[in-house]
């Protein structure tokens, strides 16, 4: 019997979902729109529906073992989706209990950056190592820490939200209320105010002038530093001296053996990872110094959120020591 998982991917506005095999081969991918839905009722019934049909195509000799999902404010210890910011349903949603009664296997669930850190210890390039640390750089700041092997879910089940660590308490407001939060400064959202920042403090010209804050996105940053532009390249070089003076932080925390950078701006490659770790060496206690590797993820495809997701469900048989039914 061929075991298989199901990784769902809960985002704002899609839900992508895909059945997955113990190598990470994605068997079969799908998504519904997560908007359309006015109750969480509504979501879960077309999710369920589409997931049916799914398994509709599987090989006669497989089975589906368990569900991993990844959302924010995916709590791991209840299974409940709590008071999330991004969906339209407000409140406790009981994520988990809903899909092991129509399903009749364990739903694991936690928030999408210890999915992805999980995924990286299954599939990616954590595959050896115990202590690591996973940053998402997405439209914010997401993280999630491995200790001797095992996510760190903390005592209420929300550990590891570097993205609300300050880095400057009388600085950018952010989403969640408080000032200088280092999302604001080091994901996609946040290097965008950098640029607007830094054209206003700067005279010389730059191809990201006249762009709208809107229309501006990560690429075309990029792509203009490699052409020389002076205000995208030094937005880089800004944006990786706050994520390196933080992350010099984070090594003092649980001594990791590597640091995973994942998503949208780490695709800048060396833009965004060299002075990351030049402001890591730099501020980093002597005794840590050249021991901390910063890594691109290996999981950087299209289906890395459902294969962060779906490796939940090895994780809980592994750590169970339970053989899969
Ligand atoms: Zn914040």
């Amino acid at each position: 019997m061929k075991e298989l998982t199901v990784g769902i991917d809960i985002g704002g506005t899609n839900t992508k979902f895909g059945i997955v095999d113990r190598e990470g081969n994605v068997l079969h991918q799908g998504n519904i729109q997560t908007t359309v839905h006015e109750e969480f009722k509504g979501f879960f019934d077309s999710m369920a529906n589409a997931l049916r049909e799914s398994f509709k195509d599987l090989p006669s000799d497989s089975s589906i073992v368990g569900i991993g999902v990844g959302a924010a404010n995916g709590n791991y210890y209840t299974g409940n989706i709590e008071h999330a910011t991004n969906l339209r349903w407000k409140g406790i949603l009981p994520l988990s209990k809903m899909f092991q009664e129509e399903f009749n296997v364990p739903c694991i669930l936690t928030n999408d950056a210890n999915a992805a850190a999980v995924g990286e210890m299954v599939y990616g390039n954590a595959k050896n190592m115990k202590d690591f640390v996973v940053v998402t750089l997405g439209t914010g700041l997401g993280s999630g820490f491995v200790c001797g092997g095992i996510l760190l879910n903390g005592h209420h089940g929300i550990a590891g939200e570097l993205g609300h660590t300050s880095v400057n308490p009388t600085g950018r407001y952010c989403n969640c209320g408080k000032r200088g939060c280092l999302e604001t400064y080091v994901s996609a959202t946040g290097i965008k105010r950098t640029v607007y920042k830094l054209l206003a403090d700067h005279l010389e010209p730059s191809e990201l002038r006249g762009i709208s804050f809107d229309n501006l996105n990560t690429k075309m940053i990029t792509d203009a530093a490699l052409r020389g532009d002076i205000v995208a390249k030094e937005s880089f070089e800004y944006t990786g001296r706050i994520l390196g003076m933080k992350l010099a932080e984070t090594v003092v925390h649980t001594d990791p053996e590597a640091i995973f950078l994942f998503g949208g701006l780490s695709q800048a490659g060396e833009l965004i990872f060299k002075p990351t770790i030049r402001h890591m060496e730099a501020n980093l206690m002597p005794l840590f110094r050249g021991k901390v590797k910063v890594l691109p993820s290996a999981l950087q495809n299209q289906a890395a959120p459902i294969l962060g997701a779906s490796s939940l469900v090895w994780d809980h048989f592994a750590k169970k020591g339970m053989e899969v039914a």
